[in-house]
């Protein structure tokens, strides 16, 4: 445990804050001022706490990744630190509340979804178990969009989480790296090359400290920002030419500007390849630089360094590698190859063949002509190597480049054959890796794909979005038990108790009051805590299935409308995500959520039994609010779409029942709670593979299938958008053509499952003894244990610098 500031020195630190850094007086601060002093009192510590620069004695690991969705930092901060409590009473004494601080804290929204909160989990897992990282990404002035919901539709305005600067951050100038851009390649010696870039964009270093729990470590996320070599053209100002004196600061600052909100098809936009080079580059040029400090020779890099790439978006690190080592130190190329794949290791994220990066050959040729080479001549030596393999697949399917669609490159191929280890994310994703889209790269290198399965950081998921339910753990299993929360398998053995059931659905019902408030705040919804809250919050995508759930929402609508009598218990279905701003069918179906919602919380007849709720702005502070509270956690997507989803892990340990199909981690959380205490239903990867091969008529699909039939047609002639009855006959259309997502397929399946739902709620007690179930479960996905998988099959940390 590190030392701890006494009550005194903090309340003396924080005040300095406010009078040194923010020169007020207690009598004059706003709330902000307060904040701002609050956090910089807690960066402090954290410092206290950063890893001395003394070098590990194995490797550090890189962590490089396009996105960090942190959310906000102060609670999870507080929480490692312990000092909750000290802070809370220091500014009481002021009249200040540290929940009401905690709130104005804008929400780090660097990343889309899942795979941006991956990163941030891991940062803080590593900080955890002490092991040596340092993650590396932008630091975009504007975070994902802000998303409001007007007249039922979205609408996107940007993000403004810099608006009161960043306290938690580290302006280090002296941390800034030249990157190139364009320009020509001249002739070198041996294997090298001199590369002239045509331009140059500065990245500025950004340091934020994410300290572990007990604040017994520090890693450091390094976030690079865009900055103008020159800032002004003196000439053309002088001229009077403004647009013209800063053209180049407005082209170079645009790389840092904006996340690219789409997190499944890549845009063929140069920015978002610039803004990939852009990191990638400063993160190599960071910690080469540390290698070289270091006093150690380029040659021991593999044996310094562990760069993990988080998805295809930093795959030109391979090839940056490369032209660092060969073309600006001297190696040769075989020497330069085998530094590179042993550092270097990837992460896929998925399978959707419209989501594989590809970047056209003409761009890459245009924007980094030596890259372009260098992976031409990757691929030369792997196809040779290949094509002298007996029995080796087509070698037009192994190219890194595909000759079919104008000559691209293809990333996840160059991540594959410059990484040493491959890996997916969860059991089912790394098997369908190696089957499907990448057997070809895997019959050339077996062994190289390998299975960690995603997790999440206990502390933000479980001690600091439900401390009432982490202290019953601890009360049931030790408090030392949440120093390492990765086995609760004990804690269901008291599951038969009735007093402990109650207790636990006393922490939920408080956890659901909570939400209603909320919904009753923002959206003039009244909900009793004690129906069944049924929820599914996660970006809004075809293959998530939003649709099949709204789908069954209306049907069950017309069910309570037509047989009042029917003893069904009542529910909330509550939604929430955002969709990528050029995605026209999911930002259809928020609308349509949205229209269904009108019509059914207006309905007298079953204003007793069922409402919808769409909260707008979907992060991870309203996760961090709705999670704990649901009873059931909507995991339906098309098996064989989701890799892994960490959304499942949140809410199962938080003690949620799953409905979901058998995709990604699902899988792996039935198996770890028991098949009795999760509700699966719906086709498996295999049977969805097999209906894709020879899909039925729609026709086929709903005959003997009358309600689904009658949903469709209420939908698509206007029961729901009674001013534009049209609004969703497309999308009605569309599903009967082409059933790609199989939600007709899937329906009658889903809506079966939800009716056994509705009797496994009917007894209280064995829901709750359920629930404890799923939370003993749910430790494993933690992501400690897949830092510890990473750490040992795929980083081969030494003992001596972590705890494993
Ligand atoms: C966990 C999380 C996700 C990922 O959710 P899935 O259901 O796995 O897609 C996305 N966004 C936020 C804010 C999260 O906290």
């Amino acid at each position: 445990m590190h030392q701890q500031p006494s009550r005194a020195a903090l309340r003396q630190t924080l005040l300095g804050k406010l009078r040194y850094s923010l020169g007020r007086s207690p009598e004059d601060a706003v709330d902000h001022d307060w904040l701002t002093a609050a956090i910089l009192t807690v960066r402090d510590a954290m410092v206290d706490a950063w890893r001395p620069p003394s070098t590990p004695v194995g490797k550090r690991v890189y962590y490089l990744s396009l996105e960090f969705l942190i959310g906000r930092s102060l609670n999870d901060s507080l929480g490692n630190l312990g000092l909750r409590e000290a802070l809370r009473d220091v500014l009481a004494e002021f009249g200040q509340s540290l929940d009401a601080l905690e709130a104005l804290e804008p929400d780090a929204a660097l990343g889309n979804g899942g795979l941006g909160r991956l990163a941030a989990c891991y940062m803080e897992s590593m900080a955890s178990l002490g092991v040596p990282a340092i993650g590396y990404g932008i630091r975009y002035e504007h975070g994902l969009f802000r998303q409001v919901i007007e007249r039922g539709e979205q609408v996107e305005r940007p993000e403004d989480w810099l608006s009161f600067r960043n306290p938690w951050e580290f302006e280090r100038s002296d941390r800034a790296y030249e990157i190139g851009f364009g320009g020509r390649v001249e002739e070198g010696e041996g294997d090298g090359a001199h590369w002239v870039p045509a331009e140059r964009v500065l990245a500025v270093s950004y340091d934020m400290p994410v300290v572990g729990w007990r604040g017994h470590a520090t890693t450091t996320l390094r976030l690079f920002r865009a900055r103008a070599v020159e800032p002004l053209f003196l000439e053309a100002f002088n001229r009077g030419d403004l647009a013209g004196a800063v053209s180049e600061r407005v082209r170079a600052e645009a790389i840092s500007r904006v996340l690219y909100p789409n997190d499944s098809t890549p845009e063929g936009q140069e920015l978002r390849l610039r803004q990939e080079y852009f990191f990638t580059a400063a993160a190599l040029r960071d910690l080469v630089l540390r290698h070289i400090r270091d006093g150690e020779d380029l040659r021991t890099l593999n044996r310094r360094a562990a760069i993990q790439l988080n998805d295809t978006h930093p795959a030109l690190a391979v090839a940056e590698l490369m032209r660092l080592l060969v073309d600006e130190h001297g190696l040769a190329w075989n020497e330069a190859w085998e530094v590179t794949r042993g550092s270097i290791a990837y992460t896929n994220h998925t399978l959707l063949p419209e989501a594989l990066e590809t970047w056209p050959v003409s761009l890459m040729e245009r924007l980094l002509p030596r890259h372009m080479q260098i992976i031409f001549r990757i691929n030369a030596v792997f196809l040779d190597a290949a094509a002298k393999t007996p029995g080796h697949p087509d070698l037009a399917v192994l190219s890194l480049i595909d000759e079919h669609h104008g000559r691209r490159v293809r990333m996840a191929h160059l991540a594959f054959v410059g990484s040493h280890s491959v890996n997916g994310v969860s059991a089912l994703h790394s098997r369908l890796m190696e089957e499907t889209v990448f057997a070809p790269l895997a019959r050339m290198a077996p062994g190289r794909i390998r299975n960690v399965t995603n997790g999440v950081s206990p502390r933000r998921w479980l001690i600091g979005a439900n401390p009432a339910l982490a202290d019953l753990i601890a009360e049931t299993c030790g408090r030392e038990r949440l120093d390492d929360p990765v086995d609760l398998t004990d804690f269901a053995a008291r599951a038969g108790d009735a007093a402990f059931r109650e207790r636990l659905g006393a922490i939920k019902h408080a956890n659901k009051e909570r939400l209603a408030r909320r919904l009753k705040d923002q959206l003039g919804l009244a909900v009793d805590p004690r129906w069944l809250f049924d929820v599914q919050i996660k970006r809004i995508h075809e293959y998530k299935r939003q649709l099949l759930n709204i789908l069954e929402t209306i049907a069950l609508y017309d069910t309570l409308r037509a047989e009042p009598w029917r003893d069904i218990p009542p529910r909330l279905k509550l939604f929430a995500g955002k969709a990528a701003s050029s995605y026209v069918t999911a930002k259809t179906i928020i609308r349509l959520i949205n229209d269904v919602a009108s019509v059914i919380n207006h309905d007298p007849v079953t204003r007793d039994r069922l409402k919808v709720a769409f909260l707008p702005n979907y992060n991870v502070t309203l996760a961090e609010l709705i999670i704990p509270a649901a009873d059931l956690s909507e995991q339906i997507s098309t098996a064989g779409m989701e890799a892994s989803g960490t959304g499942n892990m949140k809410f199962a340990l938080n003690g949620a029942l799953t409905i979901g199909t058998l995709d990604g981690a699902n899988i792996e959380i039935a198996e770890r709670v028991g098949e009795g205490n999760i509700v699966i239903f719906g086709m498996t990867a295999e049977e969805v593979a097999a209906e894709r091969r020879a899909p039925r008529r729609s026709e086929e699909i709903l005959s003997g299938q009358s309600r689904l039939a009658d949903v469709l047609d209420a939908v698509a002639s206007g029961a729901f958008s009674p001013g534009e009855p049209d609004r969703y006959r497309p999308l009605v259309d569309a599903l009967k053509r082409d059933d790609t997502f199989m939600i007709l397929a899937d329906f009658a399946a889903y809506e079966a499952a939800q009716r056994r739902v509705d009797g496994l709620w009917r007894d209280a007690g064995a829901w709750q003894g359920m629930a404890a179930a799923n939370i003993a479960g749910c430790g494993y996905f933690s992501a400690d244990r897949s830092i510890r998988d990473y750490a040992r099959t795929i980083w081969n940390l030494p003992p001596a610098d972590w705890r494993g």
